[in-house]
């Protein structure tokens, strides 16, 4: 008996299908009125002014250097004070994930320097770089004798704070994974408006962090002359783990991973196929390759389609009708502005899915 990769790649494949199901049936919000803004009229109102509270600090003006911790090795830094004031973060050396960390570290020395603060937020999906970077500034600020607490508790109100930004599309999916890329590029393909909101400043989610994908017959792997058995596969998968699996959802992914690495090809996302040992492995792209190729995606089909895709932007809650149905999305923007989205389908696409007992015993999302 062939032992198996734990690693699936089921989830492009379960979108395709979950978004031709919510396109198809689901009907949302569609019979019941719509809101009041029309797709491209973004209402903005501004319901409270900001104030800022910022303690005067006094500093030895110089220019130190520091160093902290990050995710993938030191950060070393030169941070310039002036008497009252921290007025320049320099980078002089990192190693964080490109296209990830490097963002973050260029964000938030932005926020500090703004804020004259270390009272900022991690960037979502890059905590142990923002840590870092925060730790390495606070430093600075102890060595050019600055009051480290009074820095801390400088509070700088987002510009946003208080006002509301309202949108519409047919579809709003939460969460640019694979998951929700794939729903997205379907749904546009097919002629929906959709919004695609994504917390973190990357698209991709943990597919960043993949290497390789199983693709079941797909023409790669049939023009490399490795055709697997469908029904062989299926009966070992389950087999090799005791039955204690969705059947329903292996059926899936084996019979659909092949037309969904042709798909994702065809996109643009193409794979370096691998015959290991009889199993069809996908090489992803070069990780430095992935922010483009995706981004490229979604420019070609959501953006094209006039949709939208919003990073920076954590879904909060759900909006529901009377009947308790799902029409929308509240989220909030990076300058803390709401975003309250309604869609006649929502797609939550926040991955997780295994950290959620409920769920898993539930089985899969069909
Ligand atoms: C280190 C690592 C290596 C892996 N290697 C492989 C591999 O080699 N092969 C393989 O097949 N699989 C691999 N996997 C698994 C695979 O990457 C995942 O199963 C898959 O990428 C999950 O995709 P997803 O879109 O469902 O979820 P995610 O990638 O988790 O995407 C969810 C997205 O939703 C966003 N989000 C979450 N909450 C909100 C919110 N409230 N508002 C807005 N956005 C939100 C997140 O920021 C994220 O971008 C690996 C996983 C990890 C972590």
């Amino acid at each position: 008996m062939r032992r198996k990769s734990v690693y699936r790649f089921a989830i492009v494949s379960v979108c395709l299908i979950m978004i031709l199901a919510m396109l198809g049936g689901c009907k949302g919000n569609s019979d019941k009125p719509q809101a009041e803004n029309s797709a491209n009229s973004n209402s903005k109102q501004v319901t409270k002014q900001n104030e800022n509270n910022v303690n005067k600090i006094s500093f030895t003006p110089g220019t130190y250097t520091a160093e902290s911790k990050g995710k993938e090795g030191s950060i070393q830094i030169e941070v310039t004070f002036t008497e009252d004031q921290l007025t320049d973060i320099k980078v002089l050396s990192q190693g964080e994930t490109a296209g990830i960390g490097d963002a973050a570290i260029d964000t938030l020395k932005q926020q500090i320097i703004d804020g004259q603060t270390l009272a900022v937020d991690a960037v979502s999906g890059a905590s142990e770089t923002s840590a870092g970077l925060l730790a390495a500034v606070e430093d600075a600020v102890k060595q050019a004798g600055g009051d480290v607490a009074a820095f801390k508790s400088n509070v700088v109100k987002k510009p946003g704070e208080g006002l509301t930004e309202q949108l519409t599309a047919d579809v709003v999916v939460v969460g640019a994974g694979a998951s929700g890329v794939s729903a997205a590029v379907s749904a546009a393909d097919k002629g929906a408006k959709v919004i695609i909101i994504e917390k973190t400043a990357t698209i991709g989610g943990a597919s960043n962090l993949s290497w390789a994908g199983k693709f079941y017959n797909s023409s790669a792997s049939v023009n490399e002359g490795l055709k697997v058995n469908v029904e062989q596969e299926i009966a070992d998968w389950i087999y090799n783990n005791h039955w204690r699996v969705d059947a329903a959802a292996i059926r899936q992914y084996v019979t659909k991973s092949g037309e969904t690495y042709d798909w994702l090809a065809d996109k643009g996302y193409k794979t370096m196929f691998m015959n290991f040992a009889g199993e069809p492995l996908h090489v992803l792209p070069a990780y430095d390759a992935r922010q483009e190729l995706l981004r490229n995606m979604l420019a070609e089909s959501v953006e094209k389609n006039g949709g939208q895709v919003i990073t920076e932007t954590t879904a909060k809650k759900l909006i529901t009708g009377t009947n308790g149905e799902v029409t929308g999305v509240v989220a909030e923007k990076k300058d803390g502005t709401t975003l309250e989205v309604t869609a006649k389908s929502i797609i939550m696409a926040t991955g997780g899915f295994s950290g959620n007992k409920k769920m898993v015993k539930g089985g899969f999302w069909f």
